[in-house]
């Protein structure tokens, strides 16, 4: 017999797109088609049939702590103190995966004596009993939450509420097999920038998911090759890359809608809070794993970025970190950006075999990752100051690399380090930076 499999909606969807159906959070479903990786065919308990995000679901035998509204998963400690000084309560709390594999950590918000967020393993007696403090022992986690609730039992403050409207996750694409985004459908709000390709407004597609929309300047790009890479762009999915939505690709200037992000360009964040993130090693750290896991997932689907640097990521809700225009830069048609003797060209972001060669690879956007692990290091410094781009390429050449940034440990360093070997074959994978990167997360502070 084939075993039927059941899911759990972790999030509520709307289905706007016939064909799409809507999940009410904490609702069960069952799965009639996982063929697709992104859009799965479902059934309610109400018979009725549609297709529905696969990320916003979860099955139902691994459900485990996702269930509950406290437990936040990945969340490092530093994102969790931020999150929870936000919501000022007292007794606030979230139960977040300990950067100890397999264990939890509580993270808990308390006014007293003065404003600050404690965080407490949760650890198993002899018998697999979970306990904060040994005299109260439960057999399950949320036995143990449930118990803190109504007693303190040793913690700063009785547990109370969890930070409530968390961000819902992007879908790959707006509806299944969609990537052709109706213009009339799309209502264009305030500009949020401009760039490289043109202006960058806020979107609202159908009255309530936002979005960016770039509007590509007309000759700025090879549009038809661009259109055909856009469907494979919108399967790439992982929570630290903007998410590509679609394209309006009807009409010129053709637009490129993506995720919406709150924060705007990781650059000018780290240059808009250098007061508060200087002295915060942890959370810029933080900020740099984030960017090295989304890098990992376009390493492992073989899709080179080519353009890494601090510009060119994005900052939103809960100091979520994203890469952003991955891949674009092989549709641009300015000679002065394409060509490593132009002006717009990365030159301080490249490595030798780019500049001699202009050799890319996922071995390039390693050395042009140690910069941005540099740029955010120093809170958004321009790499080599003032130095011209002959004198960088002089440098780089000769192996001279950038001098350790003042708030960074010598462990960080020697990754950046790393990143700037001179043969591409010297320098680590982004998943071996991510494990070297998590260990010295760990040794900071847990
Ligand atoms: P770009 O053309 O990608 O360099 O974007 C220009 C500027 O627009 C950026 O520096 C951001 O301030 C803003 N921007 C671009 N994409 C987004 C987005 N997805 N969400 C929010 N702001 C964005």
């Amino acid at each position: 017999m084939v075993r039927l499999k059941v899911v759990v909606a972790l999030y509520p969807f709307k289905a706007i797109e016939g064909g799409d159906l809507s999940l009410e959070k904490g609702a069960e479903y069952e799965v009639l088609d996982d063929s697709q990786e992104h859009w799965w065919k479902v059934q309610d308990t109400n018979g009725s049939i549609g297709y529905i995000p696969s990320n916003y679901v979860k099955e139902k035998e691994l459900l485990g702590l996702q269930k509950y509204e406290w437990y936040v998963g990945d969340m490092s400690r530093q994102r969790a103190e931020s999150l929870l000084k936000q919501e000022e309560k007292e007794g606030c709390f979230v139960v977040r995966n300990s950067s100890t594999k397999g264990f939890y950590t509580l993270s808990l918000y308390t006014k007293v004596p003065h404003a600050h967020v404690k965080h407490y393993h949760i650890k198993q007696n002899s018998r697999g009993d979970f306990f904060l403090s040994e005299k109260h022992c439960c057999s399950t986690i949320p036995e143990l939450i449930n118990y803190h609730r109504h007693n303190s039992g040793g913690l700063a403050s009785r547990l109370k509420t969890s930070p409530c409207d968390r961000p819902v996750p992007p879908t790959a694409g707006l509806s299944h097999d969609k990537w052709e985004i109706d213009p009339a459908e799309l209502m264009l709000l305030e500009e949020l920038g401009s760039g490289q390709f043109g202006v960058v407004r806020r979107g609202k597609w159908r009255g309530c998911i936002d979005t960016a929309v770039k509007m590509m300047k007309e000759g700025t790009m090879s549009e038809d090759d661009f259109i055909e890479e856009a469907k494979v762009m919108t399967k790439l999915q992982h929570g630290n890359l903007v998410q590509l939505y679609g394209v309006c690709s009807k009409h010129r200037p053709i637009y490129i809608v993506t995720e919406y992000m709150k924060h705007g360009s990781l650059l000018n964040y780290l240059r808009r809070h250098e007061n508060t993130l200087g002295g915060n090693v942890g959370l810029l750290l933080d900020m740099c794993i984030q960017v090295c896991k989304g890098m990992a997932y376009l390493e492992r689907h073989n899709y080179i970025h080519r353009d890494l640097a601090a510009r060119n990521c994005l900052v939103g809700s809960e100091n979520v970190v994203k890469v952003a225009d991955f891949g674009l830069a092989r549709y641009v048609l300015d000679d002065q950006y394409t060509s490593s003797g132009g002006t717009k060209f990365p030159i301080k972001w490249a490595p030798p075999e780019v500049l001699n060669y202009t050799r890319f690879s996922s071995k390039s956007d390693i050395w042009a990752y140690g910069v941005l692990m540099w740029e955010v290091f120093t809170c958004g410094k321009m790499p080599y100051g003032r130095l011209k781009n002959t004198e960088v390429v002089e440098r780089v050449q000769r192996g001279i690399i950038l001098e350790k940034p003042k708030a960074c440990y010598k462990e960080v360093y020697d990754v950046m380090q790393q990143c700037w070997a001179h043969c591409p074959e010297d320098r680590p994978s982004f998943r071996i930076l991510k494990e070297q990167l998590t260990i010295v997360a760990q040794s900071i502070a847990d």
